[in-house]
């Protein structure tokens, strides 16, 4: 899939702008997002998945426009926020079979087989019988990613994917990112520490209070600083 990102700004309702006349091009695989606090990522991610308008510019995804094909745009779309929880009495394979079935999976012997798979996958298996809600941190965030993904989206974004992780959950939680980057797949990562996702990305932009600062390579990055 290619995303195309098109003089995109934002201007909140008080004045602030958040973006300002922002244009990439994203392909498959795995793209960094970077940028300080504060410097739009989030303000761009909403936009990219339909949750908020933007004040001028456009998006296509392959032929789809973000104005107009909003529907079919949330249909290869899976979402990862950084603000994650779950309000939820269910217990972890649970709370996936009902995400396999929000993602339109109506067979139930397909969704358990897939439910097995992804508890595998992102190694939750032993775990399946625990609440989703007293998993760890670490778990809870495999769980999301999981939950993202049963439903085979084309385009995976995730905000600050590992941030309150330890580093062996950060390496996990990587891993897992790359082998689904070695499918046909967009995944757009964003974070505002640069080793975090700088070694696994093929390409990279840096956002710098609302403008484009960097896009390319990770390799033209380093060069550049
Ligand atoms: P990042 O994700 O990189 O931290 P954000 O997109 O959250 O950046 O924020 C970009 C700027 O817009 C910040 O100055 C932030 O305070 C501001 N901002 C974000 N959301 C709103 C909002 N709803 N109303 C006004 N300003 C906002
Ligand atoms: P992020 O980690 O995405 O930068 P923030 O802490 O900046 O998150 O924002 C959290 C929430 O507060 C978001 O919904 C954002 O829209 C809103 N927000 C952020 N900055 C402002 C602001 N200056 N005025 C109003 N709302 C804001």
């Amino acid at each position: 899939m290619q995303i195309k990102i098109d003089s995109l700004s934002k201007v909140y309702p008080n004045g602030k702008k958040a973006l300002d006349n922002v244009s990439l091009e994203i392909g498959n695989g795995m793209f960094g997002l970077l940028g300080p606090n504060g410097a739009g990522k989030s303000s761009l991610m909403r936009i990219l998945v339909t949750l908020m308008e933007p004040s001028q510019g456009n998006v296509k995804f392959d032929s789809f426009d973000l104005k107009t094909d909003r529907k079919e745009i949330r249909n290869i779309l899976g979402y990862l926020p950084q603000d994650f929880r779950f309000f939820t009495k269910l217990k972890t394979w649970e709370f996936l079979d009902y995400a396999a079935s929000l993602a339109g999976i109506r067979s139930k012997k397909i969704r358990h087989k897939k439910v097995d798979e992804w508890l595998e996958k992102v190694g939750l298996f032993d775990v399946r019988e625990r609440d989703a809600n007293k998993l760890s941190g670490g778990m809870k965030r495999r769980l999301g990613i999981a939950q993202t993904l049963i439903g085979d989206p084309k385009v995976i974004i995730v905000d600050e994917p590992t941030t309150g992780l330890d580093p062996e959950e950060r390496i996990r939680f990587r891993n897992i990112l790359s082998e689904i980057s070695q499918q046909e797949v967009t995944i757009i990562l964003s974070t505002h520490i640069v080793g975090d996702i700088s070694s696994v990305c093929n390409s990279l932009a840096l956002l710098n209070t609302g403008q484009l600062a960097f896009s390319g390579s990770p390799q033209e990055l380093i060069e550049q600083a």
